[in-house]
């Protein structure tokens, strides 16, 4: 009893203070822990406990990640996939490498080419070098745990649960987490925003660090089904739940509070705008909540603009994360730096710069005009300098 106790105890306290970067968030699975079926509910407190154990390893491997300081020119795209066989240590045996055909695992498969269009839009699109801009391996292992509810970045690779794919099909909550690109794509963004404004995972620096993840996610995807901004469902993680579940996905940009709806799940609590901002202290302070307002001015910009969300919307979030945003950045830093961001690229009063005013303005936070300085003329045509570091990485 004693044992049971301080066991509940410890986790309870790591739930709090968990910097592992976890797809689903624990206010789910804790909802799922009381009040799914018996099976489903071990899933949620094994999915629970598992990040629990990662902590320690996650915390270090933070605490060594240096910030970039400069950038080799050859790019490299190196990926290999692991096989964890169920268990918990990683990375597993090797299955797949850099160059190797498919091989006809669904998990090992999705998280190869998932991983590979991840890289190809930092890539082609912001000429990145991989996670850290310096040609970091990509890591990723599958069948991790069994019936391992979750997927995580962990500092330095991904892991991927099986979902519930091994229960009767009437007890499915999770289908594996390889299935959704966008769930591939923003556990790796976590990479790039650690190496990059390194945004601390509470309170609003935390949901910005989220709401990136999910932005750069999104855009994988719509780059992978070529979907312009209508085109685009908006949603993260469509396909990781079963029919069983009333659910869209994890999370709506369009529509924050929307994504699903479910006596086992909850109801998604996401606001959408500053005035139902979740000022508690669950979820790190609502890392996994509050990203919805940052994600939702995104929508809107990236609509307002219209085309391909990754070409402009993208390149303004990138280069704003890249070389604006720090740790302690909150909601209002980033408005008036994506602000920054679009005036230097596109002009002083153009319509990219004023559907970023918008879009915030329209999730209740108002920004001022940017100032440019003289040295980087703007407001009739493309600035220059700003063309220039863009496509060449400068700082
Ligand atoms: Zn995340």
């Amino acid at each position: 009893m004693a044992i049971a106790t301080h066991h509940n105890h410890h986790s309870l306290h790591c739930q709090n203070h968990n910097p592992l970067h976890c797809i689903v968030p624990s206010y789910i699975l804790q909802e799922l822990a009381q009040q799914g079926s018996p099976i489903q509910r071990e899933r949620a407190q094994n999915a629970l406990t598992v990040s629990d154990q990662t902590r320690v390893e996650r915390q270090q491997i933070a605490d060594e990640a240096p910030r970039r300081s400069f950038r080799l020119a050859e790019v490299v795209k190196q990926r290999t996939i692991y096989d964890a066989g169920f268990e918990t240590q990683l990375p597993g045996r090797p299955v797949r490498t850099e160059g190797d055909p498919p091989t006809g695992n669904p998990a090992v498969d999705e998280a190869y080419d998932g991983s590979g269009e991840t890289f190809a839009l930092f890539h082609e699109v912001y000429q990145r070098n991989s996670v850290d801009d310096q040609g970091l391996h990509l890591k990723s292992t599958v069948h991790y745990g069994k019936g391992y509810d979750n997927a995580f970045w962990n500092g330095k690779q991904m892991s991927y649960g099986d979902g519930d794919e091994d229960l009767p099909e009437e007890e499915r909550i999770f289908n594996r987490f390889t299935t959704a690109i966008d769930i591939i794509a923003h556990e790796l963004t976590h990479g790039v925003v650690q190496y990059e404004a390194g945004l601390i995972y509470q309170d609003q620096p935390g949901a910005l660090n989220e709401s990136f993840a999910d932005v750069f996610g999104c855009l994988v995807k719509q780059r992978k089904f070529n979907q312009a901004v209508d085109e685009a469902d908006w949603i993260v993680g469509a396909g990781l739940f079963t029919a069983n579940v009333n659910a869209q996905g994890i999370r709506s940009m369009k529509a924050p509070g929307t994504a699903y709806n479910d006596p086992r799940l909850g109801k998604d609590r996401q606001p959408g705008h500053m005035r139902d901002l979740y000022k508690g202290s669950e979820d790190k302070g609502g890392v996994h909540i509050n990203s919805g307002i940052p994600n939702r001015a995104f929508y809107l910009a990236a609509t307002e603009i219209g085309g391909y969300a990754w070409e402009k919307a993208g390149r303004i979030w990138y280069l704003t994360l890249r070389d604006k945003l720090d740790r302690t950045s909150d909601f209002q830093e980033a408005a008036q730096q994506t602000l920054q961001v679009a005036a230097e690229l596109f002009g002083l009063g153009s319509l990219e710069q004023q559907a970023v005013r918008k879009s915030w303005a329209e999730v209740g936070i108002d920004v001022e005009t940017p100032v440019i300085s003289k040295a980087e003329p703007a407001g009739c045509m493309l600035a220059p300098a700003a063309i220039f570091r863009s496509l060449f990485n400068l700082k």
